[in-house]
């Protein structure tokens, strides 16, 4: 079976730092929700919700066990090495034991590996990215913007420097295996008997657990910090685009690396404008006088203010004019076009000395009218 890595505190719904009463509020309210006689029409998923929050709730709800989660991410079996096996016939559990036999005992054994400081390595891992969206303005995307943002995120417990472990308190034998870091278990399979050593889950094979979690985190290694960082955002980002900063995420766990910020662009709509790849159409209607005798039009533009566009005597409806390089820049930051396109309103009631100078001017052009 997979383990897959699963988010209790997620799947409560409940912060890291959530007291037991907090926790205890949270599942009974979940419990009720998903029950799954109350969702008859989706059964199957409400009944894995079901057991992800009674899962959740075993773990978070026992000190003991959440502090392990906190420490190694999971809590039970073996770590990530376990995953996509599987249990199955009597060849696979003997290549399985083989393996461990092999990969680990006898590696040990032979290449004198301290066996401790593997361990270690082993349960230490990457601490989560976090996702955080920005939005820009059509006008950031011309020459790029800088952007403040403040998250909340995880960082390394200044306190126990990530053990997890109160300063000073020191170390005793773990109970669960005596103090050697490993587990025997005794096997029969097809091809013969085994004995098969795994690490110790409980102190993740180190022998020792702290005799007293760290008070600031609570044995986590990890404390939730307010952060301000400051975003660069490119000239010409697509909506959609994300910018990863590394290390920008929350802690490692046990020495673990740290995660990654991943800041997710979105273009905010500005609907003066459409964009057409790298050009940007702008719709301007004018009067049916003003496209016969001509004008000046004033045109905003994508970084602010505005142009004065001329538009001569005589333009046809539907005529576009293009301002060059006033769009959007390129991968190569030259900017695409700007197209206006104009549009003329005919009147439709005219005043009646509006109609007397045009039924004129009609006699006069000799267009014959009514
Ligand atoms: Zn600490
Ligand atoms: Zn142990």
């Amino acid at each position: 079976m997979r383990r897959e890595k699963k988010d209790y505190y997620e799947i409560l719904g409940v912060p890291r730092n959530a007291t037991q009463e907090e926790i205890r509020r949270a599942y009974k309210k979940l419990v009720k929700e998903w029950h799954p006689d109350r969702h008859p029409e989706n059964r199957k998923e409400a009944e894995q919700r079901f057991k992800e929050i009674q899962e959740a709730y075993e773990i978070l709800s026992d000190p003991q066990k959440r502090a392990m989660y906190d420490r190694f991410g999971y809590v039970g079996e073996q770590p990530s090495y376990q995953e996509g096996r599987t249990s199955g016939s009597f060849f696979e559990d003997f290549l399985r034991d083989f393996e461990d036999i092999f990969n680990r005992d006898i590696f040990e054994v032979f290449f004198g590996e301290e066996p401790h400081r593997r361990e270690r390595k082993e349960y230490s891992h990457r601490g989560e990215d976090i996702k955080y969206e920005i939005e820009v303005n059509l006008s950031d995307l011309i020459n790029g913007t800088e952007i403040p943002i403040e998250y909340e995120r995880y960082e390394t417990c200044p306190r126990c420097g990530g053990t997890g472990v109160e300063p000073d308190s020191g170390y005793i034998n773990c109970p669960k295996c005596g103090g050697t870091g490993r587990i025997r278990e005794e096997k029969r399979s097809f091809f013969g008997y085994f004995v098969s050593e795994r690490t110790c889950d409980e102190c993740g094979g180190t022998g020792k657990i702290p005799r007293e979690l760290c008070h600031e985190c609570g044995g986590s290694g990890r404390v939730l910090r307010r952060v301000r960082r400051t975003i660069k955002i490119p000239p010409n980002v697509e909506d959609g685009t994300q910018l990863r900063i590394p290390g920008g995420g929350n802690a490692g766990y046990y020495g673990g690396p740290y995660g990654d910020l991943i800041v997710i662009v979105r273009l905010k709509p500005d609907n003066r404008f459409r964009k057409s790849g790298k050009n940007l159409l702008y719709d301007i209607t004018i009067d049916y006088l003003q496209a016969i005798l001509g004008t000046t039009v004033e045109i905003p533009l994508p970084e602010g203010g505005t142009t004065m566009l001329k538009i001569p005597a005589g333009t046809q409806p539907g005529t576009v004019f293009k301002l060059k390089g006033k769009g959007l820049p390129d991968e190569y930051g030259r900017r695409g076009d700007l197209l206006v396109n104009v549009q003329v309103e005919i009147p439709k009631n005219l005043s009646r000395e509006e109609r007397k100078v045009l039924e004129d001017l009609a006699k006069k052009r000799g267009i014959p009218i009514t």
